[in-house]
């Protein structure tokens, strides 16, 4: 996790904002992208533009009401001053969190900046905080609020900021699956101990799946870690039930030896998830038909074009990219990996980066002294993330100077003790940030 600093340089809003008045050359995926995200909120059903934008919104989906004008009519200087004068009155009543694939607009008024977990455990090592402000999406309020104490309140300036892979996997989607397992399987130990199937569910998933986890015997896994959770579960079970990521469980398992034959992909949308009994009984992970559109954009093409183009470059993609662009790169990791392998690298290295924009942007300012680039040269952002908007950050923090506690992500009790045991697994099982392909 680092420490604020000023990066305006590295903006991706201010680069897709320059590329749709035609002041910056480039491509963005998205021009609306310049405009203010209370427009799309009203207007426009769904994860608005950016790289998530054909995905499937879920009805029930949270929504974000009307922003009121003194916010969406202000100046960035005026909501600088406003977050400000907010912050001084409520000091260390109030930490504010930003993830690594936020905008530097909003970074640039966060406490701490991390990855979904960090952030997490952060938030629960702050509790002179009443409130904290989530700059993320929605699951990572959930997990903020499962590991924060009772009295501490955790809001998501922008009830819109969902995550597209988190929505593929639905509770009751997951509980079908497992009833059809159960039927084929039953839940009974064999002879050696091991239970026929085990439950993991990637950090980007709703609450309510992470208590599924925690209910049935299974655990939480983030991207730095996913091995030793696969180690951790295929000590406890015949196999994974892996969602809602196909690429982390299908590229951390073949990583692991796993044979491709032996990872059926289960489509939540076909009978029986499109599988058969032998499919099923052979399978060491089953993987759910989930993808981050983001990391979906990166393709082998893109690191051919790079390496033509930097000889030398050093190519390091996020594990939730294709199998076939992991097995292209160099070297693969989670955020904090690649920030790490950034830092430790001899001045004058160039890095060819597979994530999202906002965060390749932000390195390549961090560290002048290497050439760090994003593989895909279209400026695409995680839509969803993008929701999150200097005007809803100083509208909440103006709502708790005044006593009101506006967008708070509360996960019920119920389903928080389950989903802390699932947490707290992960916890014990040591993390594994040294993937390599
Ligand atoms: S980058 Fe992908 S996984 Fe992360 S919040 Fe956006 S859609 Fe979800």
């Amino acid at each position: 996790m680092t420490v604020l600093k000023d990066r305006a340089e590295a903006s991706v809003a201010r680069a897709i904002a320059g590329i749709g008045n035609g002041t910056l050359a480039g491509e963005t995926c998205a021009p609306e992208l310049a405009a203010a995200p209370w427009i799309v909120d009203l207007g426009v059903p769904g994860y608005g533009p950016g790289a998530s934008k054909n995905d499937v919104l879920p009805a029930g989906s949270p929504s974000q009401g009307q922003l009121p004008a003194r916010y969406r009519e202000a100046d960035d200087a005026e909501l600088g001053e406003w977050i400000a004068a907010a912050r001084a009155r409520l000091g260390d009543r109030v930490a504010v969190m930003g993830h690594f694939y936020q905008r530097d607009e909003v970074i640039q008024y966060a406490d701490f900046v991390g990855d979904s977990f960090q952030l997490a455990r952060a938030a629960r090592e702050l509790p002179r905080a009443e409130a904290i402000v989530f700059c993320g999406v929605h699951f990572m309020a959930e997990t903020a609020d499962i590991l924060t104490g009772p009295e501490q309140r955790v809001i998501l300036p922008n009830l819109a900021a969902g995550c597209s892979m988190a929505d593929m996997a639905d509770i009751d989607s997951v509980e079908e699956c497992w009833e059809q397992l159960v039927e084929l399987f039953g839940d009974a130990p064999d002879a050696e101990g091991l239970v026929p199937v085990i439950p993991v569910t990637y950090m980007n998933s709703s609450a309510a799946l992470k208590a599924f986890c925690g209910a049935h015997g299974g655990i939480v896994c983030t991207s730095s870690n996913a091995q030793a959770v696969l180690e951790w579960a295929f000590a406890r079970g015949r196999r994974v039930l892996f969602f809602p990521d196909q690429h982390l469980g299908r590229n951390t398992a073949k990583a692991m030896g796993v044979p491709l034959a032996q990872m059926p992909l289960w489509n939540p949308r076909g009978a029986h998830g499109g599988l058969a009994d032998a499919e099923l009984e052979s399978a060491r992970v089953i993987l759910w038909n989930g993808f981050c559109s983001v990391h979906k954009r990166f393709s082998v093409a893109q690191i051919d074009a790079a390496r033509a183009a930097h000889p030398g470059v050093r190519v390091i993609v996020h594990p939730e990219c294709s199998m076939e662009v992991v097995d292209a790169a160099d070297e693969y990791g989670s955020t904090d990996y690649i920030a790490k392998a950034i830092a430790a690298a001899p001045a004058g290295s160039a890095f060819a980066i597979g994530t999202e924009i906002n965060l390749v942007r932000r390195l390549a300012a961090e560290f002048p002294q290497h050439e760090i680039f994003c593989l895909d040269s279209v400026i695409c952002p995680c839509s969803t993330m993008y929701r999150i908007h200097p005007a809803y950050v100083a509208w909440v923090l103006e709502g708790l100077v005044e006593g009101r506690v506006v967008n708070r992500i509360a996960v019920d009790e119920r389903v928080a003790a389950d989903a802390r045991v699932a947490l707290e697994r992960m916890l014990a099982v040591r993390p594994d940030t040294t993937m390599a392909a």
